[in-house]
C-alpha cells in the first residue's frame, strides 16, 4: 500500500491553520473573543484552560461544527465561509476525536471506520477496508475489526475513533479531552496513541488537562479563559514559569 503514514502531504505551503481575529457569540454570550492562532504544518498544540473557557467551541469552529460571526479561519489554505462546499472540503480535511468516542454502535468497527472514505471519498469498499485494517493495526486493535462498539472497552473504543479519523487521510487531527470520559488504566494506551501520531509528524491541537502529554509532545501550550487565549509558551517555560495569575491559579489547581 502507498503513502499510508498518518500524514498526507499538504496541498498548500501556508500555516495549516489559521485564525484571526475570531470571535464567537451564543445569542448575547460572548464565547470567543479575538482568537489568534497559527498552527504550522507538523505543529502540536495542546489547549488547556477551565471549564467553561471556550476550548471546545474554538476547536469545533476549526470543522465548522458551530459557526463564528467575525474574523477568518483558514484551514490548508481554504477559508472557512458560508460556501457548503467548502466546510464540506474543511471537514474531509479535518480529523476529530472527541471525548465520547461517538462511534456508531449498529456498526461493527471495520464498517465505522469505512463508512465515510465509501460516503464522502467515494472510495472502493475493499480499499476502504484495506485502509481501516491498516489504521486499526496501527491503533493496535485489529482484531476487534468485525465487532460492534459496545463490546469494547473505552480505551479500545477512543482508539477506534482515531483509527476512523485517519482512514479519511486528514491534514490535521484536533482532540477534545479524548481520555477524560476514560477509566484511569485506559488513559495511557490513547495517550500512547497519540503520541505515536504526533511522531509521525501529524499537525495535531488537542485540548487535555493531560500535562506529561503536553510535556512530551507539544510545540506550544495555550491558556484559555474566559473566552480569550491568555498565554502561550513552549511546554517547559508555560509550566515552570507562568506568567498570568489565571494560569498560576489554574495550574496550581490542575498539577
Ligand atoms: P470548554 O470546552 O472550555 O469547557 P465550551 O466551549 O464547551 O468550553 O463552552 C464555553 C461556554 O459556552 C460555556 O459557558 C458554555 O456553557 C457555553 N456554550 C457552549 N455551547 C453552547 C451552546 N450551544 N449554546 C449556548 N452556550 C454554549
Ligand atoms: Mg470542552
Amino acid at each position: 500500500m502507498s503513502n499510508l503514514s498518518a500524514s498526507p502531504t499538504p496541498q498548500s505551503s501556508g500555516p495549516a491553520i489559521e485564525l484571526a481575529g475570531v470571535n464567537k457569540w451564543y445569542g448575547e454570550f460572548h464565547v470567543l473573543r479575538d482568537i489568534n492562532l497559527r498552527v504550522r504544518r507538523g505543529e502540536k498544540i495542546v489547549v488547556c484552560g477551565p471549564s467553561g473557557s471556550g476550548k471546545s467551541t474554538m476547536i469545533r469552529c476549526i470543522n465548522r461544527l458551530e459557526e463564528h460571526q467575525k474574523g477568518r479561519i483558514v484551514v490548508d489554505g481554504v477559508e472557512l465561509t458560508n460556501d457548503l462546499k467548502k466546510i464540506d472540503l474543511v471537514r474531509q480535511e479535518v480529523g476529530m476525536v472527541f471525548q465520547h468516542f461517538n462511534l456508531f454502535p449498529h456498526l461493527t468497527i471495520l464498517e465505522n471506520c469505512t463508512l465515510a472514505p465509501i460516503w464522502v471519498r467515494k472510495m472502493p469498499k475493499k480499499k476502504a477496508e484495506e485502509v481501516a485494517m491498516h489504521f486499526l493495526t496501527r491503533v493496535r486493535i485489529p482484531e476487534q475489526a468485525n465487532k460492534y462498539p459496545g463490546q469494547l472497552s473505552g480505551g479500545q473504543q477512543q482508539r477506534v475513533a482515531i483509527a476512523r479519523a485517519l482512514c479519511m487521510r486528514p491534514k490535521v487531527m484536533l482532540f477534545d479531552e479524548p481520555t477524560s470520559a476514560l477509566d484511569p488504566e485506559m488513559v495511557k494506551e490513547v495517550l500512547d496513541t497519540m503520541v505515536s501520531l504526533a511522531n509521525d509528524g501529524m499537525t495535531m491541537i488537542c485540548v487535555t488537562h493531560e500535562m506529561g502529554f503536553a510535556r512530551q509532545v507539544a510545540d506550544r501550550v495555550i491558556f484559555m479563559d474566559a473566552g480569550q487565549i491568555v498565554e502561550e509558551n513552549e511546554p517547559n517555560a508555560f509550566f515552570s514559569n507562568p506568567q498570568h495569575e489565571r494560569t498560576k491559579l489554574f495550574l496550581s489547581q490542575i498539577l
